[in-house]
């Protein structure tokens, strides 16, 4: 039989005592979570409450819990909502499994910049494990830091264990978590809570990891993260009740206002693999039909603490020093060529003085060097995920990659080539650029993720690599057995599973057709893109790099119609210096030559493009705060700097200047005082041509006030279409509608072309639309003069413009303005299409 001992908890830190139930937060006020206190800080440092383990300490520093050798639970959680903050304002002074004495600082935080940056600083301290306690002081008092504060009855050891499993577990289908801030105290509570509702044996699953689902502490230390694939498991008499409900809950985000479903998953867990069709997004174009091979990642072993800090050191100068051989050695591989810069992007990123930093100062502390690195990049990668942008998201893929391979070596790991079979269509839940760009094409296939985004560096490479590859499909996809045949039809962002054979020649079939045509439209891809009945349109690129300047050459890109600059300098965390600008854009212009023109876009920055040397304070509406132009006026020496290296490549190409996100006159105007003084300053007499884009729906309405002062337009469809319909263009559930083919939207492109063309004006349009073989017979209809496309779509897009008659163009174009719905735009360009041509081979998709 258990005896009662008595359990003193101090207070963890220096403050005023606040009555849980006047905390303003439900999940905490209505003890779902446990029995305790509440304290608003006067001190800036948590301390342990009581001696024992620290069971879990969230990655972001936010909340930790110890657990002491009688079983019990305290869990500390610093401010609310502060889980947002991403680590920002926290400095952990302990971690996961590390022994703590009573009073031993445990977090160290900005209280001012969590009051200014977060709801509230008002700190928990609760009794997880829900032992009964009796207060050692009273009301409202102002309590010190390692004061005693409560008498815990401590029974029997409670346990957060495994449950022990009798009989057979139900397992769940695999769940990808929507809460952007994975599984945190909150929907952790209620997870749990819901959890306890059973009297089954339940667990959590994460890849390998495992806890027991009612315990919060043991939910929490998960560390899940958005887009995990979780799955349920329970033994007992209710076990099957228990994983539907806890499925559904988990998919539903857990109670937590604002959790979505990730994109492509739909709300409850599906049968799995029984589904005969799993659908994705389409990263690389092409089909493949073979055997699914899964893609599971190697778990490394690192030691926390090292006895030599010098050792530690040079252990890592060394491991970066062969990560940065072995990135040269890819780079030179690859040459000028998108890969290529990804691998120097790479490289960059082992001198980035900040991670290098924070490996150091671990290091100093005691740490071993791999612990110290793997920190450092994975708190870096972290950050950069919360930070809600896909291009940031992407870098911390990069980070994360850079991280491993640095890890790798300084843990004498090698990688494993992997043992493939034949026609393997790799499945993962993320591939890296590294894992990417070293897949052997006479063994892959193809590949389908469940994570990654179709810009990201991953579909670049694999389109490099020719190989078809989806990303985004259903975490259901992790389930599918080795072996099992399957076919990926990236075109169409499909993977069917066990396919029929006539699905297979169906879609063989049509690839020989789509290989041929694509291989005529690369022949002809030196002709200009004239119509039937004779007249010219300009089909230029939409370039990131030289590389891409020069690859938009090979394939008949008459000039570049975007140069988008925020993407040449992405991976900085420091300006380029004047020269490194200059001879970006003189080595692009050279690339184009003086009778192309070079259309160069100053900064976009702002929306979902940040830019780590252009810090900017967190929006609640990013794409409707500081973007662009708006950016660049308010911080004018950025904008002088850019139009001075601009400048210097005139000669050297047909040079124009861009204005992103222009709305008012006044933008214009300004942007153009800058301008002349800089051009002025450099005695440069002929200015370069100004024109602005239109992808607000105020320019395009105020187009023919405009039009007299510039001398082009632009139009970004992406954009346009974004506040034109008042759709995010990256909502994952609104894709499908935030259409481009709008007649909204082409309404605000005709009326601009008018307006244009009363002036004398020439209009472009470089949004995704213009890469659309569908559109092109509507925009050269609607009078557009130049369509500047992404780049491997130059040959089909010069190809359609070929094919088509002015005149027919312009009828269909004044028919379709008087359509109610995008759905109603593309259904009359396809019965234009059938109507005029022979039926096209190629998928539209
Ligand atoms: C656009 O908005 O259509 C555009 C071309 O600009 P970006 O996609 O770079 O925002
Ligand atoms: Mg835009």
């Amino acid at each position: 039989m258990a005896t009662t001992q008595h359990l003193q908890l101090l207070a963890p830190l220096s403050g005023v005592l606040v009555p849980l139930e006047q905390v303003p937060d439900p999940v905490f006020s209505s003890r779902v979570i446990g029995d305790g206190l509440c304290i608003d800080p006067t001190s800036q440092t948590l301390c342990a409450p009581l001696a024992g383990v620290v069971s879990n300490v969230q990655d972001s520093g936010h909340a930790v819990s110890i657990t002491d050798d009688n079983g019990v639970q305290v869990l500390m959680h610093i401010g609310l909502d502060t889980v947002n903050l991403a680590g920002q304002g926290f400095s952990r002074l302990v971690s996961e499994g590390q022994r703590v004495e009573a009073g031993q600082p445990l977090i160290e935080f900005d209280a001012d910049y969590i009051a200014v940056h977060a709801r509230s600083l008002l700190t928990l301290l609760l009794v997880v494990s829900g032992e009964p306690f009796t207060w050692r002081v009273a009301g409202n008092a102002l309590v010190d830091s390692g004061q005693p504060l409560l008498q815990l009855e401590v029974g029997t050891p409670t346990s957060t264990a495994m449950p022990e499993e009798e009989g057979e577990a139900l397992f769940s289908k695999p769940v990808m978590l929507p809460n952007a801030n994975g599984l945190h105290a909150r929907p952790a509570a209620v997870f749990a809570q819901a959890a306890k509702g059973f009297k089954a044996s339940i667990c959590l699953h994460k890849r390998q990891a495992s806890a027991n689902a009612k315990s919060l502490v043991a939910v929490m230390a998960l560390q899940t993260a958005q887009g995990d694939a979780l799955q349920v498991s329970a033994v007992g008499v209710d076990a099957e009740a228990a994983i539907k409900a806890l499925a559904e809950l988990l998919a539903s985000g857990c109670g937590e206002a604002g959790a979505a479903p990730v994109a492509g998953e739909p709300a409850v867990a599906v049968a799995a693999v029984t589904d005969t069709l799993l659908r994705g997004v389409c990263a690389s174009a092409g089909s493949a039909f073979g055997q699914v091979v899964q893609v599971t990642e190697q778990a490394l072993e690192i030691a926390e603490s090292a006895a030599n800090p010098a050792a530690e050191r040079a252990s890592l100068k060394r491991a970066l020093v062969q990560a940065a051989e072995a990135l040269q050695v890819l780079r030179d591989q690859a040459g000028s060529t998108a890969q290529g810069e990804i691998f120097q992007a790479h490289q960059e990123l082992l001198e980035d003085p900040s991670l290098l930093e924070q490996a150091q100062a671990l290091i100093a502390e005691g740490k071993s060097a791999a612990f110290a690195w793997n920190s450092a990049t994975h708190a870096t990668a972290e950050l950069f995920k919360s930070l809600n942008g896909t291009l940031l998201a992407e870098r911390a893929l990069d980070l994360e990659d850079v991280g491993q391979r640095v890890l790798r070596l300084i843990l004498g790991v090698r990688e494993d080539a992997w043992a493939l079979p034949e026609r393997a269509i790799l499945i993962a839940g993320q591939l890296t650029p590294s894992q990417t760009a070293g897949l052997d094409p006479r063994k892959v296939l193809g590949f389908a993720t469940v994570g990654g985004g179709a810009t990201s560096h991953v579909a670049i490479l694999a389109r490099a690599l020719g190989l078809p590859a989806i990303c985004g499909l259903p975490a259901q996809a992790l389930a599918l057995a080795n072996g099992t045949q399957v076919l990926l039809d990236a075109d169409r962002g499909e993977l069917h599973l066990q396919p029929a054979p006539a699905l297979i020649e169906q879609l063989q079939a049509t690839r020989l057709q789509q290989q041929q045509r694509q291989r005529e439209e690369r022949e002809q891809s030196g002709l200009p893109a004239m119509t039937r009945d004779g007249h010219h349109i300009e089909v230029t690129a939409n370039i990131a790099s030289l590389a891409e300047a020069e690859q938009a050459m090979e394939l008949g890109g008459e000039g570049v119609g975007l140069l988008r600059s925020e993407f040449l300098y992405q991976d900085r965390s420091v300006a380029p210096s004047h020269e490194d600008q200059v001879a970006t854009y003189s080595a692009i212009a050279g690339a184009l030559g003086p009778a192309r023109n070079l259309v160069v876009r100053t900064l976009d920055v702002g929306g979902d493009k940040p830019l780590a040397y252009v810090p900017m304070e967190a929006e609640t509406n990013p794409f409707l705060g500081m973007r662009g132009v708006r950016l660049c006026l308010e911080r004018p020496q950025l904008l002088r700097e850019q139009f001075r290296a601009i400048l210097a490549s005139a000669g050297l190409a047909r040079l124009h200047i861009m204005l992103p996100m222009v709305s008012q006159l006044s933008e214009l105007r300004q942007a153009r005082r800058i301008l002349e003084d800089e051009a002025q300053a450099l005695g440069i007499e002929a200015l370069p041509k100004l024109g602005i884009m239109v992808e607000v729906p105020s320019a395009a309405l105020l187009a023919d006030l405009f039009a007299p002062e510039v001398d082009f337009f632009s139009i970004g469809t992406n954009d346009l279409t974004q506040y034109t319909l008042a759709m995010d263009r990256d909502h994952p559930r609104l894709a499908s509608q935030a259409d481009s083919f709008h007649p909204a939207v082409l309404r605000l492109i005709a009326s601009t072309v008018k307006a244009a063309h009363a002036h004398d004006k020439w209009v472009g349009v470089c949004g995704a639309l213009a890469s659309e073989v569908l559109a092109v017979p509507l925009l050269l209809g609607l009078g557009v003069d130049e369509l500047s496309v992404s780049v491997p779509l130059i040959p089909a897009i010069k190809a359609s413009v070929r094919e088509v008659e002015l005149s027919q163009c312009q009828a269909l174009a004044g028919r379709i303005l008087g359509l109610e719905s995008a759905e109603q735009v593309r259904e009359a360009l396809l019965q234009h299409r059938q109507a005029t041509q022979a039926p096209s081979p190629v998928l539209e998709n």
